[in-house]
This record gives structure tokens, sequence and C-alpha cells, in this order.
């Protein structure tokens, strides 16, 4: 490391990242970016502490990205906490915290600019739930890349499709830097972390816990096969008054296609659903068929 954090400051302006960012890499320094949208938990600051450990100058974006909600989704309501996430993130060690408003990021609107399109994989979970996601995720990750030019860009699991279709593009639009994937930080009792987690009351959060389970009961299923291991995991679902399953899906990980029925080896569990008015989402590795 030939960089000591000497305090975290928080950037508003591209003009003004851009300036520090090149400042440091001409004195040698190498670049983490962690992009959030704030509200942040023990997950984000996971990635956080990884990206301190592969990088000298950490930057951590907070950027409630209009682009990748839908209308009629939370963007109003999506819970906004800088003051306290700077803190979170100063303890940290965090050299800057990139908190741009939505005019300095989208100049021409929210209609009017260049976007990136996830294709089709972008079109499915996630993004047949929530059209156009995709495009917004990846055109905002597009933006952060060319405004900080990091070297390594950290995400977590828990965003599985997201990891996967950014993965994607960096490879297919050639992008110079390296994505690093970070595990899903889960509550003691499984809940995954997640900023919409506040949005739960009691009931609800136990609720909620059905998704992890479901995952539990498709892995204790997976060594007989994936029809076996999709009937488990949405069994789970059965009984769970005001929770309604979006989508269970087992996909090869390389593809993020569905597994056929002759699928063996690694395979990925995605699973989303709807506790009260929380869309939640989560996913786990399975191995899927017998050695025999
Ligand atoms: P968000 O603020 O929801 O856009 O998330 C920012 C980053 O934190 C994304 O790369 C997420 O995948 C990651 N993240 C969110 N929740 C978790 C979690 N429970 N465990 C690990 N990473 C997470």
């Amino acid at each position: 490391m030939t960089e000591v954090a000497a305090g975290t400051r928080t950037v508003p302006t591209i003009a003004e990242l851009r300036a520090f960012v090149a400042e440091r890499r001409a004195a040698g320094a190498s670049i983490a970016l962690v992009p959030t949208m704030g509200a942040l938990h023990d997950g984000h600051l996971a990635l956080v502490r990884r990206a301190r450990e592969l990088a000298d100058l950490v930057i951590v974006s907070i950027f409630v990205n209009p682009l990748q909600f839908g209308h009629g989704e939370d963007l109003e309501r999506y819970p906004r906490t800088l003051g306290t996430d700077v803190a979170a993130l100063a303890a940290l060690g965090v050299d800057a915290v990139f908190a741009p408003t939505v005019d300095e990021m989208y100049p021409r609107g929210r209609e009017g600019g260049t976007t990136v399109h996830a294709g089709p994989i972008g079109d499915r979970y996630e993004g047949a739930s929530r059209p156009g996601h995709f495009d917004g995720v990846l055109t905002v990750v597009a933006k952060l890349f060319g405004i900080a030019r990091p070297d390594v860009v950290l995400f977590g699991q828990k965003d599985a499709q997201q990891v996967f279709l950014v993965s994607r593009m960096v490879a297919d639009l050639d992008l110079p830097v390296r994505i690093e994937t970070v595990p899903i930080v889960r509550e003691p009792d499984g809940l995954a972390l997640s900023s919409r987690n506040r949005f739960l009351d009691e009931a609800q959060r136990q609720a909620a816990l059905v998704l992890a389970e479901s995952l539990r009961a498709a892995d204790a299923a997976a060594a007989d096969g994936p029809s076996e291991l999709l009937a488990e995991g949405v069994a789970a679902f059965g009984d769970h008054d005001g929770v309604s399953l979006d989508y269970f899906v087992c996909v090869d990980p390389d593809t993020f296609l569905p597994i056929a029925e002759d699928y063996r080896g690694r395979a990925l569990v995605l699973v989303a659903a709807i506790v009260g008015s929380t869309r939640l989402i989560d996913n786990a590795f399975v191995e899927v068929g017998r050695d025999d």
C-alpha cells in the first residue's frame, strides 16, 4: 500500500472526482470502486472492507439511480441516509464518497441520453419483473467506470444477475476493469441484508425468512435433480400469508440460462418474492445431481 487514508471526502461532482483520481493515479495509487445506492448495511461494508484490501484508494459511490427504477417502483421511498453512510465509510478508511445529484449524472434528463442495453439475459428474472432495470444499472455502472477509472470494482453476490450482467458488459465492451464479487452477508437467522429490509414490520420480517428457507430446501433436494430442487424450493412458499413468490429458478452460472433436466454440477438458484409491499431477492449456489 502506498497510500494512507487522510480523511474521507464527500465529492458531489464528476469534475472533482476526476481531479482527485487523476492526482492519486499520477502518484501510482491503484483504485477500487464500490458502487452503492446508500442506506448502507454490513453487506455494503463487506464490499468496502474487501476493497480496502485490494487497492490503495477506495471510492464508494452513493447514488439512487433513477434509471434503474421502473414507473411505480420505490424510487421515491428508497431510503436515503447520506450522513450516517459517510460516517460508516469514514470509520473504514474510505478515501472518497462520490455522491452526485441526478442532474450531475444525467444532464440530458432521464430519457435524453445514451444508455447501455443489457442484452437478452437482462430481460429475464429481475429484468422480466422490472423492465429496463438492467439497462439502467449498466448505464450508471459504465458511467462510474468512466468517472472513477477504477482498477477493480466490487459487487455483491446478493445481486447475482447484476454481477453477471456487469461482468458480461466488461467482457463484451472490453472495459479495462476487474470485477470482484463478495459473498452474501446474512443476518444470523439467514435473511440476506438489504436496504429494503427496513420496510418490513415484525411479522413481515419473520415471513421474509421464507426466501432463505426456500434456498435451503432447494439445496437439500439438489442431489435428486433439477425438478426436485425446484419443487422443494417452491413448496417452501406454500403456507406463507402475505408473501407472493415472483420467480424461483435454477440457472447455469456461466450462461444464466435455466438448467435442463439432465444438468449436473454447480448451479445457481435465484428467488424473488414480494413481502407486504417490499420486493426481496436472494440466491444460493447448489450442487445438482449425484456423483454416482
Ligand atoms: P445497492 O446499494 O443495493 O445497489 O447495493 C450495492 C452493492 O452492495 C451491490 O453490489 C450489492 O450486491 C451489494 N450488496 C447488497 N446487499 C448485500 C449483501 N447482503 N451481501 C453482500 N453484498 C450486498
